[in-house]
């Protein structure tokens, strides 16, 4: 009986324990998910400064074009003004210092000209124009990011700004990798023998892990020998958090991940109604969460996408454990299954104001490129036969948003 993805995603996300927290050092903390709010001790910015290199006036002066005003200093960032501004004078001021006192608008210096100690304003200037208030980007004692957030590199800065040098964040799981298969040989194999492929799923795995900032641990290319499985599978429970292989989990007379853990009673071996990835394998090995992803290597993408991610980040604590799904357009025909969620690689361009999504080609689970081509897949739900052009198609970006950091903001 195939099992709906969104009751088989459900039960993982249960499953799985909620790790512990620890402090640490932020420049570390990329991916991280914070175990405890952090407030913002001060201001920032801590002081009223200047948006822009010119002048700061007293917007009085400057309410009609033409104004000729004394220049009495100057203050760059990084220092403060020493005497204050009074009617008919300015100080010249550089983005970031600070306001001195009495002046309360900037006037850039595109709008000026200098001549000896004066400076002539060709222009209106609004008071409070090019002034940054402080705390006009987060005010003292402000939550600024909750338990839950994932630190993006922007995070990063945030807390380098507030001086939040050592958040507390979930600690990360340990994830224990292995691709199974006789077939498989070392991606630098320069020639194959007859029946051999080069083993994808592993270096895949472990870009996709590093991109989801776990730590981890390889266990290597295994043989189909049940008893190699066996010991290699033994050693990763003792060892790891989770454990991930690829291969062996469907119908086959070789399929040894499933001979070796079909006794198990820790570990189901499910048929789930998505395409592609419907052999699935999930359980607890002696307590380690396992995740039996199927060999064909797109299946393994889709597989980890829908599973494996979000349970790693549920285990840290984040609020947010999917990739952002939008509303896009069929560019095309797609043929689905109406009995499975069907996930389509396609490629993403803006069309009419729509994002219109097109198939990267060959749909078929072992061919890679055409994932790798993929800008989003088009999630087309159960009990919906084909998608027509120009139809509403639910776009899940995998990509587009991660690589710019935006992820899990
Ligand atoms: P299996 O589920 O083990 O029968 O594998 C299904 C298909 O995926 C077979 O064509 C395998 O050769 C292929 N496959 C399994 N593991 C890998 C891997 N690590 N890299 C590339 N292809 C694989
Ligand atoms: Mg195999």
């Amino acid at each position: 009986m195939m099992r709906p993805l969104e009751d088989v995603r459900s039960h993982v996300l249960s499953s799985v324990p909620r790790l512990g927290s620890e402090e640490i050092d932020y420049r570390d903390g990329l991916w991280r998910v914070l175990a405890e709010p952090v407030t913002a001790p001060e201001d920032v910015p801590p002081f009223h400064n200047s948006a822009m290199d010119g002048f700061a006036v007293l917007g009085d002066d400057v309410r009609e074009a033409g104004a000729v005003l004394a220049i009495l200093e100057d203050v760059p960032a990084g220092f403060v003004a020493s005497g204050e501004v009074g009617p008919g004078e300015a100080i010249r001021i550089m983005t970031g210092a600070p306001m001195p006192p009495g002046a309360d608008t900037v006037v850039r210096v595109e709008d000026t000209t200098v001549e000896d100690d004066t400076v002539t304003v060709a222009v209106v200037v609004g008071q409070g124009l090019h002034v940054r208030p402080a705390g006009g980007d987060v005010h003292s004692g402000q939550t600024v990011f909750q338990a839950g957030d994932r630190l993006s590199p922007m995070h990063i800065g945030v807390l380098a700004t507030i001086g939040a040098v050592t958040p507390v964040v979930s600690k990360r799981p340990k994830v224990g990798f292995m691709s199974t298969g006789d077939e498989l040989q070392p991606a630098a194999t320069r020639d194959l023998a007859p029946g051999q492929i080069r083993d994808s799923n592993r270096p895949m795995l472990a870009a996709i892990l590093a991109e989801v900032g776990v730590e981890m641990v390889d266990y290597g290319t295994v043989p189909d020998d049940a008893d190699a499985l066996r010991a290699t599978l033994g050693q990763a429970a003792v060892e790891t958090d989770v454990i991930v292989t690829t291969g062996g989990v469907s119908m086959g007379d070789y399929d040894v991940t499933k001979l070796v853990l079909r006794e198990d009673t820790g570990v189901e071996f499910l048929s789930v109604a998505m395409k592609p990835g419907k052999p699935f394998a999930f359980g607890s090995l002696g307590g380690t969460p396992f995740f039996g992803l199927p060999g064909n290597p797109v299946s393994v993408t889709v597989s980890f996408e829908q599973f494996v991610r979000p349970a790693l980040l549920a285990m840290q604590g984040a609020s947010r454990l999917f990739r952002p799904q939008v509303q896009g357009v069929a560019g095309e025909r797609f043929e689905t299954d109406p009995a499975k969620t069907v996930f389509v690689r396609v490629q993403l361009s803006e069309e009419d104001g729509a994002l219109a999504a097109r198939s990267t080609g060959s749909q078929a689970s072992n061919v890679l490129s055409g994932a790798a081509a993929a800008d989003a897949f088009a999630v087309v739900p159960r009990g919906v036969a084909d998608v027509e052009p120009g139809k509403p198609v639910t776009l899940e970006l995998f990509r587009a948003l991660e690589t710019r950091g935006l992820e899990g903001v």
